[in-house]
């Protein structure tokens, strides 16, 4: 398994935490998305999403077996 690394611009830091989300116009409700990030962009990547209304669950990524 390679290494997960997060999903923000420019970053390579290891992901410590995976969002999960789904946008309503775009995937079918059980459907989930998954991004990355590390300590730092949890909190900007969680904002991003829960803005548009699409953040599901963030959970840590060593308890998530999606890879995105
Ligand atoms: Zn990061």
């Amino acid at each position: 398994m390679p290494p997960l690394t997060c999903s923000a611009k420019g970053c390579r830091a290891d992901a410590v935490w995976a969002l999960e989300w789904n946008n309503p116009r775009l995937h079918t409700p059980e459907r989930r998305k998954t991004w990355l990030a590390c300590d730092e962009h949890r909190g900007s990547l969680s904002e991003f999403l829960a803005a548009r209304g699409f953040l599901r669950d963030v959970r840590p990524v060593s308890e998530t077996s999606e890879a995105p």
